[in-house]
């Protein structure tokens, strides 16, 4: 089993903030922002990559579950984002698809290349 299956099922501490029949959300372990959240499907799915058209449901589910806990946690109106990364490029880092909520202070660009990446684009 994989560290965010061992989280979901219980069986790996982590700190619970939201669940339902569709996903579970935990505060990252190492946070960027104030509020920083990881929003997964109770299914396995590796990465955005891997969804498939019966997954509709798990993902809808994360978009409305994002929505919720950003309220919770004071953030609504304030604003907040929600990532994905994935595969190599995007840094994904942990094979499980998951959703970064960080909001809770005013966020950088969205974008943040690092200079080999720049100097690549004007190759
Ligand atoms: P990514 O780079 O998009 O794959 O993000 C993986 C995220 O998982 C990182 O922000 C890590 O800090 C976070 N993470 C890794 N291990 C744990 C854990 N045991 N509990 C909570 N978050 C974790």
């Amino acid at each position: 089993m994989s560290l965010f299956e061992n989280i979901r099922d219980g069986k790996e501490p982590a700190t619970i903030v939201y669940k339902d029949d569709y996903i579970t959300a935990f505060e990252d372990i190492h946070p960027e922002a104030p509020v920083h959240i990881l929003i997964i499907p109770n299914k396995t799915i590796k990465s955005l990559n891997e969804v498939v058209d019966d997954d509709v449901d798990y993902l809808s589910h994360i978009l409305l579950g994002a929505s919720k806990i950003a309220k919770l946690r004071g953030i609504g109106e304030s604003g907040y984002r929600l990532i994905t990364n994935c595969n190599y490029d995007g840094g994904q880092e942990v094979d499980y698809l998951h959703f970064h909520l960080v909001g809770g202070v005013r966020l950088g660009k969205m974008i943040n290349l690092p200079k080999s990446s720049k100097k690549k684009m004007k190759e």
